[in-house]
Parts: structure tokens; sequence; C-alpha cells
């Protein structure tokens, strides 16, 4: 049995995240989609909310585990006994990042393998940022994120209002 962990922020999911989602798990055993917890990286919602928009953007798809860590993502790798890392990879810029985070982690535990999943090219420009930064300013976040979180994104702008 293949486990594979889809690390990331999800801050918050957009469609990009969920077509990695979908593509990952045809390709694995158990997929389990995992929010880190980096408060460094000051995140618009808190890791709770970001896992709740998981929940929501998967519902029908039960098969898939929603969770979170904090710490190294090798050790809650070796925690959750998987077998491989999964990655996107939208442009160049992110190649140079994730390669260095491949390369450290397998130099933490060889063991730990990193599989990387191209972009859709429908996709490739889209980012949590850029959602959050349409939504600052009242754009459409039409078709970036799954419809059923698009309220709950917009709204939180509106508080902040
Ligand atoms: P971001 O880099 O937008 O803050 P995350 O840290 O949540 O996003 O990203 C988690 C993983 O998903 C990373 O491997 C990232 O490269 C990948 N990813 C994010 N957006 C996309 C996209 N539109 N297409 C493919 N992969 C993506």
């Amino acid at each position: 049995m293949k486990i594979c962990i889809y690390p990331g922020s999800f801050d918050p999911v957009t469609c990009g995240h969920l077509d990695i989602i979908y593509r990952a798990s045809k390709i694995c055993d158990k997929l389990i989609v995992a929010v880190g917890n980096n408060e460094s990286k000051k995140p618009l919602f808190t890791t709770e909310e970001r896992v709740n928009l998981l929940k929501l953007a998967l519902k029908d798809r039960p098969d898939i585990e929603i969770d979170s860590f904090s710490g190294l993502l090798i050790d809650y790798v070796k925690k959750r006994n998987a077998d491989f890392v999964i990655k996107g990879l939208r442009a160049l810029s992110d190649f140079e990042y994730e390669f260095q985070m491949a390369l450290l982690n397998k130099n933490q535990d060889p063991n730990i393998e990193t599989l990387f999943l191209v972009t859709s090219i429908n996709y490739s420009y889209l980012s949590s940022s850029a959602v959050k930064e349409l939504a600052r300013n009242k754009g459409n976040i039409d078709g970036l994120v799954p419809d059923c979180i698009k309220d709950i994104i917009m709204k939180k702008f509106e508080d902040k209002r």
C-alpha cells in the first residue's frame, strides 16, 4: 500500500491544488493532504480554517484524508509511514525551491522520495497569493477556487475591511 503526502500552505486551497490532489489520488493507494502549520508564513486563514476549506472542497472524496502538521515535513512523513511526498510544479521558479526542499529532505532521510506533478496548463498561473490579491480587491475568483468556498474567502476580506 503506497501512502502519499501532499503538503502545502493551502491558504486557501485553489483549483490548481485540487487538480494535483485528484491526479495524485490516482497514483497512490492513500493520499493525505497535509496543511503545514507554519506561523512564520503569516497565513490569512488559521490552520483549522485551511483544513476546513479543504474538507469542504473534498467533501465528495472521503478516501482522501485531510490533516495538519507542525515542525519538519520529514518527521510528519515518518510519523504517517508515508512512501512519497507529492509536490506540484507550476514554473521554473517553483522548480528551484522544490528541488532544494526535495534534496534537503533526502539528505535528512534518504528513504523519502518526492514526486513532482506538473501543473495542468489551465492552472499554471494560479496561486493562493493571486487569489488573495483578487479577493482583497473584490476581484472575480470564479473558476480559481472551488465554488463551495468562494463566499467564505470573499467574506474573510469583508470582515477585515
Ligand atoms: P503556494 O505556493 O501557492 O503558497 P502551497 O504552499 O499551498 O501554495 O502549495 C503546495 C504545493 O502545491 C506546492 O508543491 C505548489 O508548487 C503546488 N501548487 C500550488 N498551486 C499550484 C498550481 N496552480 N498548479 C500546480 N501545483 C500547484
